[in-house]
C-alpha cells in the first residue's frame, strides 16, 4: 500500500481561528479581503490541487529525478504540467502586493497552503518557493524599476527567482564568498564566479530564471562587510521583458543527492555574466537577509509537513498491520492477530508524531500571523512586538520543526517495520527528503547560534523579555484553572528550565563563548519544547471549553494528544538544562589529536 495524504483543514482552521483569533486578520488595512469564507475557500481549493495534481507526482518524481543533457535541466514527468496548473490557478500570485499583480493576500494564509504543497511534494513545491523568497527581496530592497520589472513576472510565475549564496568555500561562512561583480560600461555588472548546491537554478519550468547572486566589488572590504547583492537573469531581456539572448549563467552539473530528488540543484557558473545590483554597495547580506528568514521559515514548514505526512503514513498502516497480540488480552478476537495500533511503543510513535507536529502548526502559524501584523499593523508598537516575536522564533520554527519533522519520518518508518525500508510504500522518500530541512537555509547548528548569539541579546534582551513576560501573563493568568492544572504545572516546570537555561548562558558565556557554542542546540530545544507546551496549553484550554460540543471527537483527540505531549515530551527539558550546565568543558578538552 502506498501512502495517501489528506490535507489538515480541520486542524489548520482549529489553530488559524480558535486558537489565534484569524477571522480578524481582515481588519488589518491592506487585508479587507482576506475574509474568513475567502480564506476557506482558499484552504479547500488548495488541499484538493495539492492532494490531486502535486501528490501523484512526489513518487514518480523522487524516482525520475531531474537530469541534465547539454547544460538544459528536465525536471521530472509532470512537474511542468503541475507548475503551469499552479500559475494558471493564480497560486504564485496568493500573497504578492496587488500593485505588481498579486492578490495581497496575508502571508499566514500562504503558509497553510505550502504546508499542504510541501506535505504533497517537498520538490516540486521548492520552485515556487524560492520565487517568492526572491520576490520578498526585491519588495524590500529592490529599485521602484526593479519591481516594477521583476515582481509582475514573479506573481504570474512565468519567471522563477534563486537565491546563490553558496560555494565550494562557503556555506555557513558567508564571507568567503570570491564571486566577482565588475562595474562595466552599461551601468550594470558583470559576474564571474561559481556557485554551488542551487536549488532550482536551472529548469525549463518558467520563461525565464532570475538568480538572486552574492558577489564582490572590485573595492570590496573583506568578509561579510564586503557582500553585494545581483539581479542576474537567465536570459537577458528588453524594456518590455521580452526574453533576448543567453546570459552567460550556466548550469554546470546537478548534484545528485539523498533526497528532494525532483529538485534541481545546480552548479551554476557565472563567466561575465551581467547583473544589476540591489539595495546599496556591500549590503547585500542585509537584502538576503530578507529572502533568507522568508526562506528560513519555509524550511520549518517543510519539517511540520513531512511530519503530518508521515503521521498519516504511519496511522493508515498501524490500524492495517496485524501482529502479535496486545498484552492486555486480545481486542480483534474477529482477526489473526491485533492491529499494531493496540500496542503501547505504535502508539508512542504515533503520538509523537502527532504532538510534535500539531504543536510546531501552531507555533508556525502564531508567527506567520505575527508577520502579518508586522506588515499592516497601523499601531508602531504592536508591529515592534510581532517583529520581535518573529525575529526571536524564526530559528527556532527552521530548527526544532525540521528536527522533529525528520524525527517523524523516520518514526514513521519504524511504525512500518521492515516496510518502510522498502520504497513501494513511499516511508522512507519522506525520511530522505525531510533530512535537507535540517540543513540548508543555515544549519540548524547554525540557527542555534543564530537564537544564543544574535536573538537573545537584540535590542538588549528585549525579545526575550517579551517573550517571557508573556508565558509568565498567561501561566498567572490560568494558574487557578483546576482543569488545567495538570497541563500548566509540566509548562511551569519546563519554563523554568528554559530561564534557568538563558540565565546560565548569560553567566557564563561572557567568560567562555565556547560554553554558549557548546549549549546553543540544547538551548534551542528547550526553546522550542517550552514555546510548542505554551502553545499546546492554550490549545487544550480552548478544546476543555468546546469538549461538549458537535464536533467532540476533534477536541477530545486534542486534550489527550496534548496530555501526552506533556507528559511525554515536554520532561526532556529537564536533561537538557542538565547538559547545558554541565559547561562545554567535556567537549573543548578532548584533545583534538584524540579524535
Ligand atoms: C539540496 C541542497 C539544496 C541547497 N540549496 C541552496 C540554495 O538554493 N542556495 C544556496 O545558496 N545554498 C543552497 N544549499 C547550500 C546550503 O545552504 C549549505 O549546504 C548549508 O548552509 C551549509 O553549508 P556547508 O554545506 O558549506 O557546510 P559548512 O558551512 O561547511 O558546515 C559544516 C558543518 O560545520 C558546522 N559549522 C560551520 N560553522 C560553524 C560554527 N561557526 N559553529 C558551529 N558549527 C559550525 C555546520 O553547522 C555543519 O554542521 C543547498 C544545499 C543542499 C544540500
Amino acid at each position: 500500500m502506498s501512502v495517501t495524504y489528506k490535507a489538515p483543514l480541520r486542524d489548520m482552521e482549529f489553530v488559524y481561528y480558535e486558537l489565534l483569533g484569524g477571522q480578524d486578520i481582515n481588519q488589518l488595512p491592506g487585508y479587507e479581503d482576506a475574509e474568513p469564507d475567502t480564506i476557506k475557500a482558499i484552504l479547500e481549493e488548495a488541499a484538493k490541487f495539492a492532494e490531486t495534481v502535486f501528490l501523484p507526482l512526489n513518487q514518480s518524481g523522487d524516482e525520475q529525478a531531474c537530469q541534465l543533457n547539454d547544460c538544459v535541466v528536465t525536471v521530472p514527468d509532470g512537474f511542468k504540467d503541475a507548475y503551469d496548473q499552479f500559475c494558471e490557478g493564480g497560486w504564485t500570485a496568493l500573497t504578492e502586493d496587488p500593485i505588481y499583480g498579486g492578490m495581497g493576500l496575508p502571508y499566514s494564509v500562504s503558509v497553510m497552503m505550502s504546508e499542504m504543497l510541501s506535505a504533497t511534494n517537498q520538490s516540486l513545491a521548492m520552485y515556487a518557493g524560492l520565487t517568492h523568497g526572491a520576490a520578498k527581496a526585491i519588495h524590500a530592497c529592490g529599485s521602484d524599476e526593479q519591481r516594477k520589472t521583476y515582481l509582475p513576472k514573479f506573481a504570474d510565475g512565468s519567471w522563477s527567482g534563486t537565491m546563490c549564496l553558496t560555494e565550494a568555500q562557503c556555506g555557513t561562512d558567508l564571507g568567503l564568498i570570491q564571486t566577482k561583480a565588475i562595474p562595466n560600461e552599461k551601468g550594470s555588472h558583470n559576474l564571474t564566479g561559481t556557485k554551488i548546491f542551487i536549488s532550482a537554478g536551472e529548469h525549463e519550468l518558467t520563461d525565464n530564471i532570475i538568480h538572486l547572486v552574492l558577489a564582490r566589488l572590485p573595492d570590496a572590504p573583506p568578509g561579510i562587510k564586503g557582500i553585494s547583492l545581483f539581479l542576474v537573469p537567465k536570459y537577458l531581456f528588453d524594456a518590455d521583458c521580452n526574453i533576448g539572448d543567453r546570459n552567460p549563467v550556466t548550469c554546470g552539473a546537478i548534484e545528485h543527492k539523498m533526497g528532494i530528488k525532483g529538485s534541481a540543484t545546480c552548479v551554476i557558473n557565472m563567466d561575465d555574466a551581467e547583473g544589476y545590483m540591489i539595495g546599496t554597495e556591500h549590503k547585500g547580506m542585509q537584502a538576503m537577509f530578507v529572502m533568507m528568514n522568508s526562506a528560513r521559515l519555509g524550511t520549518g514548514i517543510q519539517g511540520l509537513a513531512a511530519g503530518e505526512q508521515a503521521y498519516q503514513g504511519a496511522v493508515e498502516y498501524a490500524r492495517d498491520r496485524v501482529q502479535m497480540r496486545s498484552l492486555t488480552g486480545v481486542k480483534y478476537p474477529d482477526k489473526k492477530a491485533d492491529p499494531i495500533i493496540v500496542h503501547p511503543d505504535v502508539r508512542r510513535m504515533l503520538l509523537t508524531i502527532r504532538a510534535y507536529t500539531e504543536g510546531c502548526r501552531a507555533m508556525t502559524y502564531w508567527i506567520a500571523q505575527e508577520l502579518d501584523q508586522f506588515a499592516k499593523n497601523p499601531d508602531a508598537d504592536r508591529r515592534e512586538e510581532a517583529d520581535d516575536f518573529a525575529s526571536l522564533l524564526t530559528p527556532v520554527i527552521k530548527a526544532f520543526c525540521s528536527d522533529t519533522g525528520f524525527d517523524s519520518t523516520n518514526l514513521g518508518v519504524q511504525v512500518y517495520g521492515g516496510h518502510g525500508y522498502i520504497s513501494e510504500h513511499g516511508m522512507e522518500q519522506f525520511v530522505r527528503d525531510a533530512r535537507i530541512a535540517q540543513l540548508y537555509e543555515g544549519t540548524n547548528g547554525i540557527q542555534a547560534l543564530d537564537l544564543v548569539g544574535r536573538k537573545m541579546a537584540m535590542h538588549n534582551g528585549r525579545l526575550v523579555k517579551r517573550f517571557f513576560t508573556k508565558i509568565g501573563e498567561f501561566i498567572a493568568q490560568e494558574n487557578q484553572n483546576e482543569s488545567l492544572a495538570e497541563f500548566i504545572k509540566p509548562l511551569v516546570n519546563s519554563f523554568s528550565h528554559l530561564q534557568q537555561a538563558t540565565g546560565w548562558i548569560a553567566k557564563h558565556a561572557a567568560k567562555n563563548p565556547d560554553h554558549a557554542g557548546g549549549a546553543s542546540v540544547d538551548f534551542l530545544r528547550i526553546f522550542g519544547l517550552v514555546t510548542v507546551g505554551y502553545m499546546w496549553v492554550r490549545m487544550v484550554k480552548i478544546a476543555q471549553e468546546n469538549q461538549q460540543g458537535s464536533d467532540a471527537h476533534f477536541y477530545k483527540a486534542k486534550i489527550k494528544t496534548g496530555r501526552f505531549y506533556m507528559q511525554k515530551l515536554l520532561p526532556q527539558t529537564s536533561s537538557l538544562l542538565a547538559s547545558i550546565e554541565a559547561g562545554s568543558d567535556s567537549l573543548m578538552e578532548f584533545d583534538e589529536a584524540y579524535f
